[in-house]
């Protein structure tokens, strides 16, 4: 049942322009999607909130930095030595596991649907574990030899950590303050699945906090739970989400405490944030590595130190899954002969909403055109609005409400006498009729 809701998403994700295969027409390209037309407002909007509410903030600065970094970065982040996973190839079907992720896996051979991978593993089919270094590897400039091998970043955290001189410098701000970043990661993941849970290439929303040593706990419990507001108050159905909280055995060797947020997809929970209590491992391996001191002085306590990170690490394309599954329902709609139609329909939260509004003159003619095309314009300057006029009304609406378009509106002949239109709300599908020049304060009302 629930699988198959997940391939109603993935089927209604194309038919509508949210998400494609990568490079579809090669035969596509394994773990890398592309955003459709309605796709890339969806993330946009999802990116701006995070944008919003981390960076429009008296204490957190923003960043952009290139996804391209000095190598010795990743040596004195740690990753070229440990971001890897445990990797395992069967010598039969010839397929590829992640080793810690063997027993939710099935059998590489077709031929063998349902049959589990731990199955294979037990009859000795499985070569040792090896692990395998996640990260993408290019040259920089002409030649390809060892000095000039760069990676593709994995995080975009280590680029808030090399600046955080320079942000700290030109802000001025003092602790406890933080810098965000959105960027893409890519990861050359062993297994890719479950359309845009687990991709090479994704983007990140992620948050440094620095604060002094000491405060680190009370500051991870608060941005634990600003995090947790930030997904319900856009929509995100409490009863969803839970928190997994690491047990101290299977933390990272830096981190004091880590907890991921996860969502309920179809096919069961997954992470689709992490929050970390880093202490001053990444500032003082980048001291250590770089010469340079990123530290921080005390002017009140006149001290010097290591600031602590804690950190907030989102996904944005794993985000933009949760809130598309999450916004997916089905119900039933009245038809015009006064009968009753199964709908699609996407409740997105209104800010989410690729399209916040679709126009409709009712037909297409005596002027109603016009009328709506006027509308349609005049709302383009702040909104991303829709004007349709083909096909019956009802079809327009269905339509809309598998594009998760929160308000239509329909010009009628009525307008034309009062200069009135129906505004139709995309969850109760109740209409009401107010007058065409108040519809963008109507909409900027229910949008913020
Ligand atoms: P996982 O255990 O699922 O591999 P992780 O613990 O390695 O994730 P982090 O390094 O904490 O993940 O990354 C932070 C966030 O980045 C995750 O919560 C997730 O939303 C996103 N993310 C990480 N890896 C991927 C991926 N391969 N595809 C899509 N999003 C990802």
């Amino acid at each position: 049942m629930n699988e198959n809701i997940m391939d109603k998403i993935v089927s209604l994700s194309k038919r509508r322009g949210f998400v494609f295969q990568s490079s579809e027409i090669y035969g596509g390209l394994n773990g890398c999607w592309d955003y459709g037309p309605l796709g890339v407002e969806l993330l946009n909007n999802i990116k701006q909130e995070w944008w919003r509410s981390m960076t429009y903030r008296d204490d957190v600065e923003g960043i952009d930095s290139s996804i391209l970094m000095h190598p010795r970065v990743w040596e004195a982040s740690g990753h070229v030595e440990n971001f890897t996973d445990p990797m395992v190839d069967c010598r039969e079907c010839k397929a590829r596991f992640r080793a810690d992720q063997i027993d939710e896996s099935e059998c590489g051979n077709k031929a063998f649907k349902g049959r589990k991978a731990e199955k294979c593993m037990q009859e000795g089919k499985f070569t040792e574990a090896r692990n395998f270094n996640l990260m993408f590897k290019t040259f920089l400039g002409a030649v390809e030899s060892h000095e000039a091998v760069v990676y593709l970043r994995p995080e975009t955290a280590q680029g808030i950590f090399v600046n955080f001189n320079n942000v700290r410098e030109c802000s001025r701000q003092k602790l406890p303050f933080g810098i965000a970043q959105i960027g893409k990661a890519f990861r050359n993941e062993i297994n890719t699945k479950n359309f845009l849970f687990r991709t090479r290439e994704f983007e990140q929303m992620e948050m440094q906090y620095f604060v002094i040593p000491g405060s680190d706990e009370e500051v991870y419990e608060y941005w634990k739970h600003e995090r947790l507001k930030w997904w319900t108050e856009l929509g995100i159905r409490k009863e969803r989400l839970r928190l997994s909280p690491h047990p101290h055995n299977k933390l990272a060797h830096y981190a004091r405490a880590a907890v991921d947020i996860e969502y309920e997809f179809p096919f069961g929970f997954g992470e689709i944030e992490g929050i970390h209590n880093r202490t001053d491992y990444d500032l003082s391996q980048h001291t250590k590595y770089s010469g340079k001191k990123l530290e921080y002085f005390d002017d009140s306590a006149k001290q010097r130190y290591i600031p602590y990170v804690i950190e907030t690490s989102a996904g944005a394309s794993r985000g933009f899954m949760a809130f598309l599954c999450n916004a997916y329902d089905e119900d039933e709609a009245p038809t015009a002969e006064g009968k009753t139609e199964k709908r699609t329909v996407l409740r997105f939260h209104p800010r989410l909403a690729p399209i916040k509004c679709a126009v409709f003159p009712l037909v297409n003619k005596d002027g109603l055109q016009e009328v709506a095309r006027l509308i349609t314009d005049d709302l383009k300057k702040t909104f991303n609005v829709f004007y349709d006029e083909s096909g019956a009304v009802g079809r327009r609406y269905r339509r809309q409400d598998e594009c998760g378009t929160p308000y239509c509106v329909t010009v009628d002949y009525d307008t034309l006498k009062d200069n009135t239109v129906t505004i139709r709300d995309r969850d109760s599908m109740k209409q009401e009729r107010i007058n065409k020049d108040l519809i963008r304060n109507y909409l900027v009302e229910k949008l913020y």
